[in-house]
């Protein structure tokens, strides 16, 4: 019988809405087997995790999702299978949590501009210490009757050209692989098809991606299309990467991310997961 993988999750140590027990209690009840906890720049929830999985038929996987630019672009790279308390890449994801509550901060500023006062001292109120994203504003903002929805709040407020938008100033991406590699885990390419990038750019990236000892990318994620994650699972048999799935799930009230009906791989992809068996 295989396993069903799930090796992108969030919990509220990031920008999603279960504890790490609420999540793997969740996951269990999807039908999911092994779990990676990816939160956003941080590891903290992940020994909570593992000690809510040592009750039940899951295994977690320890994982990051760190925040990178790559030429001038936001890109997520995952890290699976990492030891979440190497001393290096811990250094390194605090130092993102630093720029991210700087830009929390803008974003707030930026927002009372707008006319939306004290979205900041919200936003941090509901989020874990100082890492506030932008999930925890759009939850505010939706809240407070600005939008509907998490769609409509995004493209209103906080994507690039909108009022809230602040650039994060995360980390490169070859030094993000390599706290990675240093950590005993294999890097990913998160969505890929989410970053709009040309042929060319995805192809440039890509290769970056792997001079730096990247190995994966994320073939089926919960925020790809059928199209797009054939698109993706073209490149992985192009350039030989390890093929990984993941649903991104960050929260049971939003439907369209779903553990359970997850796609399985196209069966002539390398999963991530062979190299730890
Ligand atoms: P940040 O890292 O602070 O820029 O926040 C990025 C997070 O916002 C992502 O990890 C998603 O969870 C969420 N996000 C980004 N775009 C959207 C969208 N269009 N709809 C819902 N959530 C989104
Ligand atoms: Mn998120
Ligand atoms: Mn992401
Ligand atoms: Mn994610």
């Amino acid at each position: 019988m295989s396993l069903f993988y799930d090796l992108h999750s969030h919990s509220s140590a990031s920008d999603g809405r279960l504890s790490p027990t609420e999540l793997v209690h969740y996951a269990r009840q999807q039908g999911v087997d092994v779990l990676a906890l990816t939160d956003h720049d941080i590891t903290s929830g992940i020994s909570e995790a593992k000690q809510a999985a040592s009750h039940l038929a899951l295994k977690v996987i320890a994982g990051v999702e760190i925040s990178v630019i790559w030429r001038k672009q936001t890109l997520h790279i995952l890290g699976l299978n990492i030891d979440p308390d190497n001393a290096a890449l811990l250094a390194g994801l605090g130092k993102i949590r630093q720029a991210r509550l700087w830009r929390a901060q803008e974003m707030g500023r930026r927002l009372a501009k707008a006319g939306f006062s004290d979205l900041y001292a919200a936003a941090h109120a509901i989020a874990n210490g100082e890492n506030v994203t932008r999930t925890h504003f759009a939850r505010v903002l939706i809240e407070q009757g600005h939008a509907k929805d998490m769609k409509q709040v995004f493209k209103r407020f906080i994507v690039p050209g909108k009022p809230g938008y602040v650039a994060g100033e995360w980390a490169e991406m070859a030094q993000a692989v390599e706290w990675i590699k240093n950590a005993g885990g294999i890097s990913v390419i998160a969505h890929p098809a989410r970053y709009k990038l040309s042929a060319t750019k995805m192809r440039m990236m890509i290769d970056e991606f792997m001079q730096a000892g990247g190995e994966g990318i994320e073939v089926i994620s919960g925020s790809h299309s059928k199209n797009e994650s054939q698109q993706i699972a073209a490149l992985a048999r192009h350039y030989n990467l390890l093929a990984s799935r993941g649903s991104d799930f960050h929260d049971p009230a939003i439907p369209y991310i779903n553990m359970q009906t997850l796609p399985v791989l196209p069966n002539d992809l390398t999963p991530v997961w062979a190299v730890w068996q």
